[in-house]
């Protein structure tokens, strides 16, 4: 589904990604862990468009797509939802939500689609009205996480979903990312920080370390793997 080569990203003059070389199949769960400042953030924003690359290619369903504006890799079925959750405080629940479908216009499925999101975390359908700031970390997360599903993403780039919740919070984030992959054959790529629970729910994995890949194996296999341990798990 997604395949990055040799990709080189800069801030400025400095490198950040040195040599990416990446694969992400259909309908897996793919997380990339590693150190603060590593670059796994910068990865998801240069596949985003965000942070184009000024080497490499990264391919889409076999076309080049490093050229491409974001709003036109949204429209090819790639949605992020950022570190630190990003929504926007001010317009209420549904508001969010419809943020997320700005370039859809079947009114029918986006109908739907609002529904599943509320199925799967009804907090979000009591608090429908509410301003998105008034939300709790956990439930924000949740609705950074909807709006993203409302686009209907074929790849949903998570950017540490964990970030500074609680963990039966979190276990319940990592539940519903299993569900919306199984449920809708959607494909994930998770950055987490949280390396343990990141390596449980995903298929594969990659480890990164200052700006490039250096280990890459299923996700059973790095959660026991030995230097893994001693790295990112603290075992
Ligand atoms: P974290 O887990 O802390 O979010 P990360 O692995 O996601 O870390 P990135 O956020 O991708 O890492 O950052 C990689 C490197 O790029 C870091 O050294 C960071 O300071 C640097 N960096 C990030 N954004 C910018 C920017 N806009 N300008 C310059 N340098 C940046």
């Amino acid at each position: 589904m997604l395949k990055l080569k040799n990709i080189q990203t800069f801030y400025g003059n400095i490198q950040v990604l040195k040599d990416i070389n990446m694969e992400v199949k259909q309908g897996e769960i793919i997380t990339l862990i590693g150190a603060n400042g590593a670059g796994k953030s910068t990865i998801l924003m240069t596949i985003s468009g965000i942070v184009p690359p000024r080497k490499g290619d990264i391919l889409f369903q076999g076309n080049p797509i490093q050229n491409i504006n974001p709003d036109k890799i949204v429209a090819l079925g790639i949605s992020q939802v950022p570190e630190g959750r990003r929504i926007f405080p001010y317009l209420t629940v549904m508001e969010n939500l419809d943020m997320g479908t700005f370039l859809r216009n079947d009114v029918f499925e986006i109908k739907k689609d609002m529904d599943y999101v509320f199925q799967l975390f009804p907090i979000l359908s009591e608090r429908r009205n509410q301003p998105g700031g008034t939300l709790s970390g956990g439930e924000q997360q949740m609705l950074a996480i909807s709006r993203a599903i409302m686009a209907r993403p074929k790849l949903l780039l998570l950017d540490e979903p964990s970030l500074g919740l609680a963990p039966i919070i979190t276990t319940q984030i990592f539940n519903i990312i299993k569900k919306i992959n199984r449920e809708n054959n959607t494909t994930i790529f998770l950055v987490e920080q949280n390396a343990s629970l990141a390596l449980k729910v995903a298929d594969r994995g990659y480890v990164m370390e200052t700006g490039e890949i250096i280990m890459t194996d299923t996700g059973d296999n790095l959660f026991n793997n030995k230097d893994v341990k001693k790295a990112y798990l603290g075992i």
